[in-house]
C-alpha cells in the first residue's frame, strides 16, 4: 500500500495543473539523491503534462548526482543566483520537495515565501505549515516514492518515461540506502519494479552514484575510519570527526563525506553513529541510528536541525573538541534511557 494520499490535496493539485503553468521546483540546501531525484523526476512528469518547469537548487549537488536526466536544465543558486531568483520570482506554482521548513532552502527562503502558490511533497517529521497544498508522510522512505505515488494517483503512470523513472528510482535507492533501511516496504519494492518497467536501469543507476569516487575520496574514507573514529561501546555509539586540515589533505569536494556516517553502524552493538565536520558556517552534524534511538530529537534539541527518527542533521557552534566533548556528555545522559 502507498500512504493514503489526501484526496483534498490531490484535488487541489489536479486543479492547479489543469492548465499549462509556469512551475518552479525547489528542494533543500546540500541536495542529496532524494532531493535531486524527486525534483528532476517531478519536472519530467510536469513537462510531459505540458507545463514549463524549472528546477532550482539552493546549491549545486555533488558530482555523483549531476548525471541525472534533466540536471543540465536545472539552476543552482550558488552558481547562478540571478536566474535562480528569476525562476522562483516568475513562477505561478512552486513545488517544495524533501524539506519540512522554508529555511531549509537557505538564501532562497524569501523567494520561496513570495511564490503565489506552494505545494509541499515531503517525508520529514513535523513539517511547518507554509504551503497551500501539503503532501506529507513520515512513513514514506523517500520523497521520490511520494512523487511516484502522486503520479500514479493522478493517472500519469503511463506518462512516466525513462528519464522520470531513472530520477525517481535514484531518489528511492539513495534514501533507502539501497533498499536496506526500515522504511523500505513491499510497496517500495513494487514501486521500484514499476519504475524499472518504465525504463529505470538499477545497475546503471547504482553504478553512476556509487562508483564515481575520486582516489582521494576513498583514501579520505580509509583515513577517517582509522584515525578519526572513536568507538564508545558502553554507549553503543561511534563518533567520527573531520577537521578542515583533514579535508584539505584529501582535496575534499562536496559530497566526499556522503554516507560516511553510516559506516559507524556496521560495528556490532553500535546503535548510533555521529559525524562532525568542520565547515565555514560551523560544524556540520550528521547522526544515524538504529531502532528507537531518536536522532531527530537530538538534532532539534542541540543543533537547530532535524530530519527523521534514524537520520538527522544540524549545525553545531564552537570548536571541534568542545562540540564532540559536549555531544558525548549528552549521550551519557540520553543513551542509557533508550538502551
Ligand atoms: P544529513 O545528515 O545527510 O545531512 O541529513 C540527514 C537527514 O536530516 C536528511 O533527511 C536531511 O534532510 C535532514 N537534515 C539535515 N540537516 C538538517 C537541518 O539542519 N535541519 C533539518 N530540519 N533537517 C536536516
Ligand atoms: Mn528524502
Amino acid at each position: 500500500m502507498s500512504w493514503s494520499i489526501p484526496i483534498d490535496a490531490l484535488a487541489a493539485l489536479r486543479d492547479q495543473v489543469s492548465r499549462p503553468r509556469r512551475i518552479a521546483i525547489t528542494t533543500h540546501h546540500n541536495p542529496d539523491g532524494d532531493a535531486v531525484g524527486s525534483s528532476l523526476g517531478l519536472a519530467h512528469l510536469l513537462r510531459h503534462a505540458g507545463h514549463s518547469v524549472t528546477v532550482v537548487f539552493p546549491n549545486r549537488p555533488p558530482a555523483f548526482l549531476r548525471w541525472m536526466p534533466g540536471y543540465g536544465d536545472a539552476i543552482a543558486w550558488d552558481t547562478h543566483a540571478g536566474p535562480a531568483m528569476e525562476a522562483l520570482r516568475g513562477c505561478e506554482l512552486l513545488f517544495c520537495l524533501d524539506l519540512n521548513r522554508p529555511d531549509r532552502v537557505k538564501e532562497l527562503e524569501p523567494a520561496l515565501l513570495a511564490a503565489p502558490f506552494r505545494v509541499l511533497i515531503d517525508h520529514h517529521r513535523d513539517p511547518v505549515p507554509f504551503t497551500q497544498v501539503t503532501f506529507s508522510d513520515v512513513g514514506s522512505c523517500a520523497t521520490a516514492q511520494m512523487v511516484a505515488d502522486i503520479a500514479v494517483a493522478m493517472g500519469w503512470q503511463d506518462a512516466i518515461g525513462a528519464d522520470a523513472a531513472t530520477c525517481l528510482y535514484a531518489g528511492i535507492m539513495t534514501d533507502t540506502g539501497g533498499f536496506r533501511y526500515p522504511a523500505t516496504t513491499s510497496h517500495t519494492l513494487r514501486m521500484a519494479a514499476l519504475l524499472m518497467e518504465r525504463g529505470a536501469v538499477p545497475h546503471q543507476i547504482s553504478s553512476a552514484i556509487l562508483d564515481d569516487s575520486t582516489e582521494e575520496r576513498l583514501r579520505l574514507l580509509g583515513f577517517t575510519l582509522s584515525e578519526r573514529m572513536q568507538v564508545l561501546p558502553e554507549l553503543g555509539a561511534v563518533v567520527i570527526h573531520l577537521e578542515r586540515s583533514d579535508l584539505d589533505r584529501f582535496k575534499y569536494q562536496p559530497g566526499d563525506t556522503e554516507g560516511l556516517v553510516n559506516q559507524g553502524l556496521a560495528i556490532r552493538g553500535i546503535r548510533l553513529s555521529a559525524f562532525f565536520m568542520e565547515r565555514k558556517d560551523g560544524i556540520k552534524v550528521s547522526l544515524r541510528s538504529k531502532g528507537n534511538v531518536d536522532v531527530d530529537r537530538i538534532c532539534r534539541d542541540l543543533y537547530d536541525g532535524g530530519g527523521h527518527l534514524n537520520a538527522a542533521g544540524g549545525l553545531a557552534r564552537g570548536g571541534m573538541e568542545q562540540v564532540v566533548e559536549r555531544f558525548i556528555a549528552e549521550l551519557r545522559i540520553r543513551m542509557p534511557q533508550v538502551a
